[in-house]
């Protein structure tokens, strides 16, 4: 697949950095301290793009809030990989007429996946006119222009345009100032499963420069992140399109060499070209996690072939397995989709086999959705909603049985987490993950956030496992 590969030119981001200054003058003069509000759907890719949302806008002057009734800009990041997401952004951008009515100066942009669909750019144009600007996630390098026209010209401004997307560098991060950063490394898409709408509204794929990565890993490490996790919709595919001789296995390697205490984590790999190379590099790494996201979504080769995923249930244990032998202490997850079109009870049954076998640590599990534009979208699909829910709740029980069995296998075992956060409990006030990403509840002192330190598993249930501290 050819396209050409767009990189915005580092003084064009200049210049809308330019104009974040100009809105930030413009409301120091009037006296106002303004107040921004994103709300993030979907996923950690949008969560990224809500950083440099957060970016820009911190350098227009704004702080920020989670009441839309103070903000004076509310962006909505939105997410169009199933149809539940968009309903529920549809639901909240409608009831923001309560703050705007309160507050009728008051900025609303929606952006990302689902906007960059026409058919719901459309929508919002015809059924919503609370939303002042509308922007896909190939124009999010030029937020501040586009919220800079609608400040000045006092109209409604539609920035979606087809595009295989653009690549930028330099944009301003806001970052939570926590242990954990996330860092894309590519976007876009180029896989084309048949269900999946991602390919049509992010673009082919567009690695970074290993430079422009690396660089960006020091200066988390330097600024005291502990768990960094690289983000891209097939990470394995990285710096295909850059000719530059640096896979991803590569790549991580590069970010092992970084000095200090972290952990690597990453997410998507695609089965169909996850290699030993990248399992023995993540076994040779010592701050790579054995950590390994590896979406299934199917254990029928029919329904695989249907997904166009590329490859059969017995290569994916043949993966399974091979990276097991790497990493004993793997923790390995994955998606599965029930109810893809014309998904029989036997197909359904490989499904569960598959699950059996593998054993995943954790399973996230989605009924399929119908996807405007994707092959899958025109497929018979003669099966009930209430089949394709029975299936659900079955493969949720057995995905459940496991990790949770997994989890006991835990119990007495001293590990080394990361401590994360609080989670505002008594009992358990403090999380922390192990290596393999797994969730511990620990009791102890706040002041541990961002350390490493060994405790013992005391017990562990589907979700979680709890612990107790050894040292610290
Ligand atoms: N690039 C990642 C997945 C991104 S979308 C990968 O290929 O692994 C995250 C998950 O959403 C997918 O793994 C899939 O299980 C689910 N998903 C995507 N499209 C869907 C659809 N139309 N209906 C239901 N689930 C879907
Ligand atoms: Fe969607 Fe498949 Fe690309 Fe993942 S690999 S984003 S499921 S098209």
């Amino acid at each position: 697949m050819s396209y050409e590969r767009k990189v915005i030119d580092i003084e064009k981001i200049k210049e809308q950095e330019g104009i974040c200054a100009r809105i930030s003058a413009r409301f120091a003069a009037e006296g106002k301290r303004p107040l921004a509000m994103v709300d993030t759907y979907g996923c950690q890719q949008n969560e990224a793009d809500s950083e440099k949302l957060r970016g820009y806008l911190a350098e227009m002057g704004c702080g920020f809030t989670q009441n839309e009734f103070q903000a004076d800009i509310i962006v909505v990041n939105t997410c169009a990989v199933r149809e539940h997401a968009e309903m529920r952004v549809l639901g909240n951008v409608g009831a923001l007429n309560h703050s705007k009515k309160n507050k009728p100066e008051q900025i609303i942009a929606v952006c990302g996946c689902m906007v960059q669909q026409e058919h719901m750019a459309e929508k919002i144009k015809k059924s919503y006119p609370v939303v002042d600007l509308v922007f896909g996630p190939h124009e999010l390098w030029r937020f501040p222009e586009l919220i800079s026209r609608v400040m000045t010209g006092h109209r409604r401004v539609f920035a979606a345009e087809k595009s295989d997307g653009v690549m930028a560098e330099g944009i301003p991060q806001q970052r939570d100032g926590g242990v954990k950063a996330w860092l894309s490394i590519m976007y876009g898409c180029n896989n084309f499963c048949s269900y999946c709408v991602v390919p049509y509204v992010r673009g082919r794929e567009r690695s970074r420069r290993p430079e422009d990565v690396v660089a960006e890993a020091r200066q988390l490490v330097e600024q005291g992140y502990k768990d960094i996790t690289l983000l891209g919709q097939n990470v394995n595919s990285y710096g295909k399109d850059l000719g530059a001789g640096v896979d991803f296995a590569d790549l991580i390697r590069m970010i092992n060499d970084i000095p200090g205490d972290f952990l690597i984590r990453f997410m998507t790999s695609h089965p169909k070209d996850a290699t030993e190379k990248l399992f023995e590099t993540m076994a040779a790494c010592e701050k790579c996690a054995h950590q390994l996201h590896l979406p299934v979504q199917s254990g029928s080769d029919r329904i695989l072939k249907l997904m166009n995923r590329s490859y059969d249930s017995a290569k994916y244990l043949r993966q399974a397995e091979l990276a097991r032998s790497y990493m004993p202490d793997l923790v390995l997850t994955t998606d599965i989709i029930v109810g893809f079109p014309g998904e029989t009870e036997e197909d359904f049954e490989d499904t569960i086999r598959l699950c059996e076998k593998v054993r995943f640590d954790a399973m996230f599990t989605f009924i399929y959705s119908k996807r405007v534009g994707t092959p899958a979208a025109s497929m018979p699909d003669p099966y009930t909603r209430e089949d394709k829910q029975r299936h659900f709740d079955r493969l949720m029980e057995v995905s459940n049985r496991i990790s949770s069995e997994k989890h006991r296998e835990y119990e007495g075992r001293i590990l080394r987490v990361l401590v994360d956060g609080e989670t505002g409990r008594d009992e358990y006030n403090l999380s922390s993950r192990t290596n393999g990403g797994r969730l511990v509840h620990l009791r102890g002192n706040p002041a541990l956030i961002g350390r490493f330190i060994d405790v013992k598993i005391c017990s562990g249930n589907t979700w979680a496992l709890y612990g107790e501290i050894e040292n610290g």
